[in-house]
């Protein structure tokens, strides 16, 4: 039994140390965090869902109708009516054949590309990818090979190279620099290259395109052009969990050999149900988008007058780089002292020396928010 304290030590050292903080609020802009109010710019609650009352009541009827617990795993007897109807509506809303419901993102990552390829086939990635996409291709036994960001010469040359069965999966919004993967020409590769493309829009879906239809939407692309479509539920839905979504086939397939569905639990039925009340709002409500989009747009402007040289990004995710983990947590402190609560993200989440503030926005912010969060950047500023 080694000791574990060195490493510890050295993390702390490197400035690379995480801590949780405690929340004694619900989730939104305004959270008492330690004990103490603060205007967070640091959640995924795009659309401001995840306290939503609405949500909240179906949460509750579910409760009252389901319980607590699903009791089993999908394939025992955990599978409710409510998983089912909330499968049925996320493959109309994403206009697939079918829809799977999975307990995390992470969950259905792995699921999907652990089904998908094995040993002697090919994932290629985006170097930027999310964590749980690169363990899902460790995990599969293929060959992982991934390309410089958003380089499409160098994801042909991978897909060129590929052996077997081959994979791309990508995000569609990169979670830590908020741009876009370049969809419609990573569709027209993989079609030449007879090659899966999977998009992981965890970050995308809710937020982008007509309806909240996500990336895919955003660019208008289809089902044939994009066959694994993955959406997280704990991000602009509100509520938790994720979904795979695409061809009866495909489906099929998960259910009969993915292990991460296989073997857990499914979620309760009664966040089946609040899930459906979030999807429905998410569809319906398209001031939340548009004003997530004023919010970006003038904190984009304020920034630029402040002197921030921000990276180009579009979505609610955004970035200020501050490069060495130091700096950023430095930073970080800074406007803590002032009430506002933006959190540094260090390696290993984004690349050496590309530490950062990640201040993401959610349609729960006022525009007087983003004001109070540029007063406080002023500081950084100068
Ligand atoms: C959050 C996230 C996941 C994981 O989803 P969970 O439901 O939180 O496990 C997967 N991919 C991306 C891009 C994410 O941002």
């Amino acid at each position: 039994m080694k000791d574990l304290r060195p490493a510890l030590e050295q993390a702390r050292a490197g400035h690379l140390y995480r801590q949780r903080r405690v929340l004694d609020s619900p989730q939104g802009p305004r959270l008492v965090v330690d004990g103490r109010p603060m205007l967070s710019f640091s959640s995924n609650d795009y659309l401001g869902l995840a306290a939503d009352e609405r949500v909240a009541r179906a949460f509750r009827q579910g409760l009252e109708h389901w319980g607590s617990g699903s009791g089993a795993a999908h394939l025992v007897t955990g599978h409710s009516r409510a998983h089912h109807a909330l499968e049925e509506e996320l493959a109309d809303f994403t206009g697939r054949e079918r829809a799977l419901l999975f307990s995390s993102g992470y969950l259905a990552n792995l699921a999907v590309i652990t089904s998908l390829c094995g040993r002697g086939d090919t994932v290629i990635q985006d170097r930027l990818d999310h964590a749980s996409l690169i363990d899902g291709a460790r995990l599969s036994g293929a060959a992982l090979k991934r390309y410089a960001h958003n380089d499409m010469a160098a994801a042909e040359k991978r897909l060129a190279a590929a052996n077997g069965e081959i994979l791309l999966a990508v995000d569609g919004v990169f979670s830590m620099d908020g741009d876009l993967a370049e969809l419609p020409a990573l569709a027209a590769l993989c079609r030449e290259h007879e090659a899966w493309l999977m998009v992981d829009d965890a970050h995308g879906l809710g937020v982008l395109g007509e309806k909240g239809g996500g990336s895919l939407a955003h660019f208008g692309l289809d089902a044939d052009q994009v066959p694994v479509l993955m959406g997280t539920l704990g991000k602009a839905f509100g509520t938790a969990g994720a979904f795979v979504a695409g061809s009866a086939d495909l489906i099929e397939t998960l259910i009969q050999k993915a292990r991460s569905y296989i073997f857990t639990t499914a979620l309760p039925a009664a966040l089946a149900e609040a899930t459906r009340a979030s999807l429905k709002i998410l569809r319906e409500e398209d001031w939340r988008r548009g004003h997530l989009q004023d919010l970006v747009a003038r904190f984009r402007q304020g920034a630029g007058e402040l002197g921030f040289a921000l990276p180009p990004s579009a979505t609610p995710i955004q970035p200020l780089i501050a490069g060495e983990a130091r700096t950023a947590l430095e930073w970080s402190r800074a406007l803590e002292e002032q009430g506002v609560l933006v959190t540094a993200i260090r390696p290993p989440t984004v690349p050496e020396g590309s530490a950062r503030l990640r201040i993401t926005f959610s349609a729960a912010h006022s525009e007087a928010d983003v004001d109070e969060l540029l007063r406080a950047l002023e500081v950084l500023a100068s």
